[in-house]
Order: structure tokens, then C-alpha cells, then sequence
């Protein structure tokens, strides 16, 4: 049978969440996915502290799997000023590969369907969705759209953000580098990008940057733009001379967009990045993934129990909740980072912050949300 109440297109954090949640309810769940578990993904790996309380809700318990405590920010700039800052709420330091994993296995014991295989199609019609991949076709009353940052599904629903250029390049590394504090996330700046560390459970340092295509094409490959641009600022040459990498090449991902997305597209509930990212400098995507699957899956539940609650009720109630909890955030991220890429205007701030830990505290916590209340 290939019916279900819920089809999940996606299976990272906001996929995994929701088929958890939805699960837990007694939904029935199919989440698609076009990878195994567990995988590497290009990310800074360190998330926000509003998460936890919900995801302990829903069973899933990240210090009990190795997980850092984090409560220390570190910034610098490109010429290496610096300073330090007790986070407001902090996180915790967990790679994909376990964290995404985690979730996984919790669906999984759940009673979640899981199909590996890629999607190539969504359709609406007579209020039924039809997902389709190379090998079969679904169908189910709700589709979460949870699949990424850009997917070929994307230019299928045409979405305006597939129109534009996206110019930035991610790159991910973990090394051994036991000097690293493990309490401490730093984020420093170089020409054209910013890059954060900050340990994993494996006690492994993770390093991961975003970086400009236009800075990086002049250069022949990650190992020389390591050298030349990354090594400048003087904590990050210091690291990449001593660190020893664990991968045998770096992680990179391409055309990473920060334009606005439509929340819900073709009756579809889009979540985490697949509704909007926000610029990675913030710390706070996976919140906002974990934290946006939520608000779609407790208005699903309420659109599958709640009568008068329908289609339309449920798709501007989502639009609406989504707005609220992440439309401030996302504008303060694109600032922030407009800030810290204009090397005059990112001396300058960091003068005036390192003058003032209170407006420094303030610009964390509007890129982060309140801890979540179940
Ligand atoms: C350089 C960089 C650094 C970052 N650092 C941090 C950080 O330190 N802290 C933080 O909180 N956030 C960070 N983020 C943001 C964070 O990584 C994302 O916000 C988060 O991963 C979003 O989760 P998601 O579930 O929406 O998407 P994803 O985790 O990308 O999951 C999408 C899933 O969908 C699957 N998929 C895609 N297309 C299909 C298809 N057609 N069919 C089936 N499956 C499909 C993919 O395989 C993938 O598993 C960073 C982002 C970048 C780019």
C-alpha cells in the first residue's frame, strides 16, 4: 500500500523531526529520502540550546549521544582582533552524521516508512498529493517539503529563488586538534567568507566555512584558497598548520541561495531550509529547521483531528506562524553578515562590540529564538 496521511520529502532535521512528531501522534509516515543514514553534510554542527527541550520531547537526547556543551563565542576578524563572549543561551556541539542518525533511528523504531529513493515529482490534484521517484508513485492527504536548501524538485515547482544566482560555496572539514576547547564555538572572519569551529562528540574538531565564488574563483582549488585567503587570519592559519584532517578531502556544497522562499508551494508545507535559510553566521539554521517542523506538524495534527480546521485554514495559519517565529531573524542574519563581509564596517563592529558584550549579546540573541515550550 502506498497511501499514506503524510508524505515527508527530505529526511535532515526538519524531515526527521516531523516524521518523529507525526509518529508519536499515531499519524501514518512515509519520509523519502536520497541518502543512507548515517551521512556527512556540510554544516558548522552547532546548534542552538531553544532546541533541546523539544527535541527531549519527542525522545531524543543529544548530550546522552556525546553531544558538547557550549556556552562561549569567540570572534575575530580578518587581521586576527578578537574577542570573547558568554553565550546567552548557548548549544551544543553534535555532527550531522550522528545527530541526523539519531533521528533516523528514532523514527525508524517509531513505525516511520522510509524510502530511499530520490524524488522527482509532486503533485496536487482533487486534494491528494502524488509523490513520485524513478521506481514508484505515493500518495498522501499532506506533503512536508523538507528536502534542502535547492533541488531539481525546486525548478519543477518553479520557485523564483532557482531564477537568481546563488554565489556561495560551503566547505567542511573535521581534524584532530585536541587544543581546541570543547565549551567554545569561534567564528572567524577572512576576505570574502567566515568560518566556525567548534568539537563534536567524536572529539573532533569540526571547521567549516562559507566563502564568495567570487573570491573563491581565482584561485585553483580548496587546498590553495586554505593557503592564501582562509590562512591569513591569523586563528585560522594557526589551526589549518597544526589541525590534521580526518576526511580525505573536504566537504564542499555550491550555490547556496539566502533569497527569500514562499513557505508553501503547490499546498506543499515547506520546512527548514526548503522554506529559508538563514546565513550560517547566525548558528542557528538547525533551530530554525527543527523548530519550523514543529509549527507545520502540531497544524497537520490539528488539520487531521480539528473539524472546520481545512486546507486553506492550515496553509495561512503555517504562513502566518512561520512569519512570526523566523521573518526578524532571517532580516538580522542578512545584515549581520552584510556587516561582517565589508572588512572596514567589521572592524569597526567588532570595536564597538568587543565595547560592549550587552549590544553583543543583544545581535545573538535577535538571530536566535526563546528555548521551545512543549
Ligand atoms: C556552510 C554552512 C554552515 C552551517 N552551519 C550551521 C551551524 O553551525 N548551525 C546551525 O544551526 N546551522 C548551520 N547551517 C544551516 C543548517 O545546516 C541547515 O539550516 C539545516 O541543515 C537545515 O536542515 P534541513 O532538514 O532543512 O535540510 P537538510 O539537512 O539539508 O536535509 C535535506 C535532506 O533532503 C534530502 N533530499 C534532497 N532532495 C531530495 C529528493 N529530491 N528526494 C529525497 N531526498 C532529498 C537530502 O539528501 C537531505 O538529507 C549551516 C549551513 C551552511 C551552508
Amino acid at each position: 500500500m502506498n497511501r499514506f496521511e503524510v508524505i515527508i520529502v527530505g529526511g535532515g532535521l526538519a524531515g526527521l523531526t516531523s516524521a518523529i512528531h507525526l509518529a508519536l501522534k499515531g499519524r501514518s509516515v512515509c519520509l523519502f529520502e536520497k541518502e543512507a543514514y548515517p551521512h556527512h553534510k556540510v554544516c558548522g554542527e552547532y546548534i542552538s540550546n531553544e532546541i533541546v527541550p523539544y527535541l527531549q520531547h519527542l525522545g531524543i537526547f543529544l548530550e546522552a549521544n556525546g553531544a558538547k556543551t557550549i556556552n562561549i563565542l569567540e570572534l575575530s576578524t580578518v587581521k586576527g582582533e578578537s574577542l570573547r563572549l558568554e553565550l546567552p543561551l548557548g548549544g551544543k556541539g553534535i555532527s550531522r552524521y550522528a545527530f541526523d542518525h539519531l533521528l533516523f533511528e528514532r523514527a525508524k523504531a517509531l513505525g516511520v516508512a522510509f524510502v530511499f529513493q530520490t524524488v522527482r515529482f509532486i503533485n496536487y490534484q482533487e486534494n491528494t498529493f502524488q509523490v513520485g521517484t524513478n521506481k514508484s508513485v505515493y500518495s498522501a492527504q499532506a506533503v512536508i517539503g523538507s528536502y534542502g536548501k535547492r533541488d531539481l524538485l525546486d525548478k519543477r515547482l518553479k520557485r523564483s529563488f532557482m531564477q537568481k544566482k546563488s554565489t556561495w560555496l560551503g566547505v567542511k572539514c573535521h581534524y584532530v586538534y585536541d587544543d581546541f576547547p570543547e565549551d567554545e564555538v569561534a567564528l572567524h572572519n577572512f576576505v570574502g567568507g567566515y568560518g566556525g569551529l567548534s568539537k563534536t562528540e567524536t572529539n573532533a574538531v569540526n571547521f567549516c566555512y562559507l566563502a564568495s565564488y567570487e573570491t573563491f574563483k581565482r584561485y585553483k582549488n580548496i587546498h590553495q584558497f586554505n593557503k592564501e585567503v582562509v590562512s591569513r587570519n591569523p586563528f585560522l592559519g594557526s589551526f589549518l598548520e597544526k589541525a590534521i584532517p580526518i576526511f580525505d578531502e573536504p566537504m564542499t556544497i555550491a550555490q547556496i541561495s539566502f533569497d527569500r522562499k514562499e513557505v508553501v508551494e503547490n499546498h506543499i508545507l515547506m520546512c527548514g531550509d526548503a522554506a529559508g535559510l538563514i546565513h550560517p553566521l547566525c548558528g542557528n539554521g538547525m533551530a530554525m529547521a527543527i523548530h519550523s517542523a514543529k509549527i507545520a506538524t502540531e497544524l497537520l495534527i490539528r488539520y487531521f483531528q480539528e473539524e472546520g480546521f481545512d486546507r486553506i485554514l492550515l496553509e495561512k495559519e503555517y504562513r502566518k506562524q512561520w512569519n512570526s517565529a523566523f521573518a526578524n531573524r532571517l532580516r538580522t542574519g542578512k545584515y549581520l553578515q552584510s556587516l561582517l563581509l565589508s572588512e572596514s564596517f567589521s572592524r569597526v563592529a567588532m570595536t564597538t562590540a568587543a565595547r560592549s558584550s550587552w549590544l553583543l549579546r543583544k545581535l545573538v540573541t535577535q538571530t536566535h529564538g526563546k528555548p521551545i515550550v512543549c
